[in-house]
């Protein structure tokens, strides 16, 4: 057993702020040294975070971001505790300076340790407000009592719970994190959160294999929930246009209709105010009616035309000129001619 000395990491940071839990073994304390030198490459003294300005924006633009790299010693169990929706957020607030880097209670000690290693910040206590470290526990299921809501189905982050609507839902325990999210949901208090590590607590009772199957699971769930997402807005949307289109339709016919009937208004109101022929045919054929009608009344009064065949000369001109008119006019019933004492003047 090393003294706990030689059992802190070795580049003295540590040792100088004593704040490494003196009861870690040196399995504990390698075994951070290993992660965070796998990490970040930058155990011994954090190297420093890039600036717009400075020489390490090229790095970083080929390397993992800050984010990346804390996101990757974050034990994914994704449980909120930190205050945040998921690791990924905590990380871009650590490393944009917004969160400390001591509010992860699953990561514990060793994931306080992990990360000041990666910022070149001494180890600091758990802020417990978020939480304590304590072995980690698995969700149970009492599948007499479940009455098959699917509430902790959609609740759990790593897609760990199977069941259907109405039906028993149970936990595959290999996939829990046990991150305590699907029991506040549960309207009939089914589940229970039983500690399945023994006195193992933090990364003791957690690999990194563990989180990195846990991180895969949760980055393929929010993939799954953004398209049902999408599905449902684009369904929402084409159902909203449905109903819009109904709605115009009665609005578009009554339209139609009242164009239909203001057609011929509309169209007739240029044959007769913009015409000037029609205009004239009209009062032409007017006159002729009532030349005929004249005509008619003359003849039963027998006052009509004795002697139409033999005129004299002036007067078959005006006949002559009248016919002419007539003709232009494509007025040919020689019937319903008008005659002088018409009122019907010679052109
Ligand atoms: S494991 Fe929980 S507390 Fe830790 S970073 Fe992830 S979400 Fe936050
Ligand atoms: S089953 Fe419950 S405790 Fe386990 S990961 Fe899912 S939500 Fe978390
Ligand atoms: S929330 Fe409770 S009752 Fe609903 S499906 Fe889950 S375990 Fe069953």
């Amino acid at each position: 057993m090393l003294s706990k000395r030689s059992a802190r990491p070795e580049c003295g940071s540590c040792a100088e702020t004593g704040s490494v839990p003196s009861s870690w073994t040196p399995k504990r304390f390698h075994r951070v040294q290993r992660v965070a030198r796998d990490h970040s490459k930058a155990f011994a003294h954090a190297a420093p975070v890039p600036q717009a300005s400075s020489q390490f924006l090229v790095t970083a633009t080929v390397s993992k971001t800050l984010a990346e790299r804390i996101e990757d010693l974050l034990p994914q169990t994704q449980c909120t505790k930190c205050g945040y929706p998921a690791c990924r957020p905590y990380a871009e607030a650590i490393a944009a300076g917004e969160a400390n880097y001591n509010q992860c209670p699953p990561g514990g000690a060793e994931g306080i340790a992990r990360l000041a290693a990666l910022l070149g910040k001494p180890v600091i206590p758990l802020d417990v407000t978020h939480g304590e470290e304590r072995p980690r526990p698995l969700a149970v299921i009492d599948e007499n009592v479940c009455i098959g809501c699917t509430l902790c189905m959609q609740a759990c982050p790593v897609d760990a719970i199977v069941g259907a609507a109405k039906q028993m839902h149970t936990v595959i325990a290999e996939l829990c994190t046990g991150c305590d999210l699907c029991v506040p949901p549960c309207p009939v208090d089914c589940i229970a959160m039983v500690p399945a590590t023994g006195e193992r607590t933090g990364w003791d009772a957690w690999s990194q294999e563990d989180a990195d199957a846990a991180r895969a699971r949760h980055d393929r769930r929010t993939v799954r929930l953004e398209r049902e997402r999408a599905a449902a807005e684009a369904r929402a949307s084409a159902r909203q246009a449905s109903r819009a289109a109904q709605a115009q339709e009665p609005q578009e016919a009554q339209k139609a209709q009242t164009a239909e009937a203001m057609q011929p208004a509309t169209q007739a109101a240029p044959a007769a105010a913009d015409d000037p022929e029609a205009k004239k045919r009209a009062i032409i054929q007017a006159a002729l009616e009532r030349a005929r009608k004249k005509k008619e009344e003359m003849a039963k009064l027998g006052a009509g035309p004795k002697n139409t065949a033999h005129v004299s000369a002036a007067v078959q001109a005006q006949i002559d000129a009248a016919e002419e008119r007539r003709r232009r006019l494509g007025l040919n019933d020689d019937d319903n001619a008008p005659r002088s004492d018409d009122g019907d003047k010679p052109a």
